[in-house]
């Protein structure tokens, strides 16, 4: 059993503005964290996020801009922050890779290897894609350009250091063969067969091409590759925060766990495990990918096509609330999904309004009509009621929360809502004249209504928090404004 829980979330190149696809993985995240909270406590959670602001890429930005890199990553990554405040992410840590602390730690990274023989000078000659940050292969080519980007690589033709990942190929496919540590499971299959094949990658790029970057120790004709400077962030976020590497990732009681998306698989479950490894650290304990965000007609959004979805005014659009429920509720947690705004004001409209919202009122209202002499009073549920509507579906959602099924674990809570308002009207206690029976029906469905707001808390912190002030003060209230 685990007693301590590190959560990150990849972090995004400080280059331009955030899109759905970090809302989607920062609120994942968000939610993850403030569920470990609730079981566990403040202490025992840490939940890092930031940006990655070196590259090529952020480079020839500011160079296009006419800006120094410095500049442009300092505006950028404000925008991210502000981002983050926006969408009500409750992070403990906010990651900066242009500072000292990291570039440090992450020469401090890069000497361990060193010692470890993990790290070599070869030239080498290859293709370089600006967008992925990274080498592709011929093969990976469509007419000759990057099928991501639909961008023509540059050829790269210099010494640079590499890091011998073949070494750690076997470490590698067993630690994915051995279990529960990837999901969804059919990202198992396609990270077995890169890592089984992991071959050594340049981790240095020379000044002269990319003069922005953490220096390579001993060597200052180098920088290093963004990547290897990156990755070693969700390691030196904890040394940042005077956690220690023994109690926060090489503990078997830590769950150490990770979350990104299917464009990252490879280096977040190859390459950074690879570094890991060469680091004499334990391998992540979680690997959780998500999926892909696309437009309406399933198709991926992209500037050039012009079906991009802006998070931000879809937030201004609704409401913070209904855009972190549709986030999590109306899209599969481990699957590529479609962005539908009709989906969004529907599930808002028949999961908020109408099935929550108007049950609390009701209830609310009911309790008061009968001037009831107890309420949100677990001594007094009744043992079937508790059975039936709180012990075995809470059960269940918990269930897919531990597995991190997020979607499910939402969607039975939508479901606990629906079956209170079966036994309402069923029991229709307007129309009873036994004024114990009242009580008690009443009774039963303000201790849910409080169960469901407070698992409410980690998706829909600002409604769920009003919703359990209304039942403790017995006030009614317009929660959810319908859409
Ligand atoms: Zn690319």
């Amino acid at each position: 059993m685990f007693n301590k829980f590190y959560i990150t979330a990849t972090l995004p190149y400080a280059n331009g503005n955030p899109h759905l696809g970090h809302a989607l993985e920062f609120i994942q995240a968000d939610v993850i964290s403030r569920y470990k909270r609730s079981i566990s406590s403040k202490d025992n959670v840490f939940f890092n996020l930031g940006v990655d602001e070196h590259g090529l890429k952020i480079y020839l930005k500011a160079k296009e801009l006419g800006l120094e890199p410095i500049e442009l990553v300092n505006k950028n990554t404000q925008i991210f922050k502000d981002f983050c405040s926006l969408l009500n992410i409750s992070y403990d840590n906010f990651y900066r890779t242009s500072s000292d602390f990291h570039k440090e730690n992450a020469k401090k990274f890069w000497n361990i290897s060193f010692k470890n023989g993990d790290i070599y000078k070869k030239k080498y000659k290859g293709l370089y894609c600006v967008g992925c940050e990274s080498f592709v292969f011929e093969n990976d080519l469509v007419d000759g350009k990057c099928p991501l980007h639909n961008k023509k690589p540059i050829l790269i033709e210099e010494e640079n250091w590499f890091l011998k990942l073949s070494k750690y190929r076997k470490a590698l496919s067993d630690f994915l063969s051995s279990g529960n540590n990837i999901k969804p499971d059919f990202k198992s299959n396609e990270l077995y067969n890169f890592n089984s094949q992991i071959s050594d990658i340049s981790i240095s790029r020379s000044v002269e091409n990319l003069p922005w970057g953490v220096e390579v120790p001993n060597d200052s004709s180098q920088v290093m590759y963004v990547w290897f400077d990156a990755l070693t962030n969700y390691l030196s976020a904890l040394k940042f925060n005077n956690k220690s590497y023994e109690e926060w990732w090489n503990n078997e009681n830590c769950e150490t766990i990770q979350i990104f998306g299917p464009d990252n698989l490879r280096f977040q479950g190859g390459i950074f495990q690879g570094m890991l490894k060469s680091f004499n650290f334990d391998f992540t304990k979680k690997l959780l990918c998500h999926g892909t965000i696309l437009d309406n007609n399933g198709n991926k959004m992209s500037k050039s096509i012009g079906n991009v979805v802006d998070p931000i005014e879809q937030i201004n659009k609704y409401n913070l609330d209904a855009f972190r429920y549709y986030l999590i509720v109306g899209m599969s947690t481990f699957a590529d999904s479609p962005y539908k705004e009709s989906t969004l004001v529907d599930l808002y409209n028949s999961h908020l309004a109408n099935n929550f919202g108007n049950l609390l009122n009701r209830v609310i209202h009911l309790a008061n009509k009968n001037e009831v002499s107890y309420f949100l009073d677990e001594n007094k549920i009744e043992k079937d009621f508790n059975n039936n509507f709180i012990k075995e579906p809470f059960e269940q959602f918990n269930k897919y929360i531990e597995e991190y099924e997020l979607q499910k674990a939402f969607l039975k809570i939508n479901e606990v809502n629906s079956l209170a308002n079966e036994y309402i009207t069923e029991k229709a206690p307007w129309k009873m004249e036994n004024k114990d029976e009242i009580e008690n029906i009443l009774n039963n469905l303000s201790i849910l209504l409080y169960k469901v707001s407070s698992i409410l808390e980690i998706l829909i912190p600002n409604s769920a928090k009003i919703a359990k002030d209304m039942l403790t003060k017995k006030e009614k209230g317009i929660l959810f404004e319908k859409l």
